[in-house]
């Protein structure tokens, strides 16, 4: 597997558990806000039984959260399936192979997929033509599951703000998506395109005001994660 590292403990990464991350490198996608952004660049090859191991020796955690890059840009199904077997796991995915999603399914407890913009601006934000299409597919791969899983996207200020996240509203609204919708807390400390780094955060009001606007449940920043 490509693979950027494994963190041995995170409180942020699995709703309810204490896990390890698994860094899984290369992306489809290149958004501007990336902050995993060395990921898309650099990796070193790892065998999925040499990550199963240094999961499963982790006594301290219960559970384990496989994210990017974009885990399912290579093959992770072995990867998942062995993990499975020794730890809870989490996925996190950015949508564009709700294929390889819907067949991993049976290995994985809990996904966050991103909605990232609205469907007329998927393109431009992560520089991929079809990459609307393929993250609706997996929205509804994820709305016909039992999988306990989330929505969350990234409130930009400019970038993805009112008039984004209203669309995305009516996204949803359109999908009958019931599920948790999580705002998240742009950073501009490390991104992929300096530019963004003169965008300053929006504020926990900000982000709060405009997730009551848009029915998000939840805002995440970096005081944690709370209820709205
Ligand atoms: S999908 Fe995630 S990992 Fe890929 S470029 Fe976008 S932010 Fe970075």
């Amino acid at each position: 597997m490509r693979i950027g590292g494994i963190l041995d403990i995170s409180t942020i990464d699995f709703p309810g558990k204490l896990c390890s991350v698994v860094f899984l490198s290369t992306c489809p996608f290149r958004c501007p806000y990336c902050h995993n952004y060395e990921l898309l660049f650099n990796w070193k090859e790892v065998s999925v039984e040499e990550i199963v191991k240094a999961v499963e020796k982790n006594y301290l955690v219960d559970g384990v959260c496989v994210t990017g890059g974009e885990p399912f840009h290579q093959d992770v199904l072995k990867l998942l399936e062995k993990l499975k077997e020794v730890k809870a796991v989490k996925v996190d995915t950015n949508g564009y192979y709700p294929e390889r999603l819907k067949k991993a399914l049976n290995f994985i407890d809990y996904v966050a997929i991103d909605l990232k913009t609205s469907p007329e601006k998927y393109s431009e934000l992560t520089g991929r033509g079809d990459s609307w299409d393929r993250v609706e597919k997996s929205i509804e791969v994820l709305s016909n599951s039992e999988v306990e899983w989330e929505i969350r996207t990234t409130a930009i200020p400019g970038i993805v703000w009112e008039e984004e996240l209203k669309r995305i509203r009516e996204v949803l609204n359109d999908l009958n998506v019931k599920t948790k919708l999580v705002l998240q807390q742009f950073r501009n400390e490390k991104v992929l395109d300096s530019n963004l780094k003169k965008i300053q955060p929006p504020s926990v009001k900000e982000l709060r005001a405009l997730a009551l606007k848009y029915g998000y449940n939840t805002v995440r920043c970096g005081e944690g994660e709370f209820k709205v």
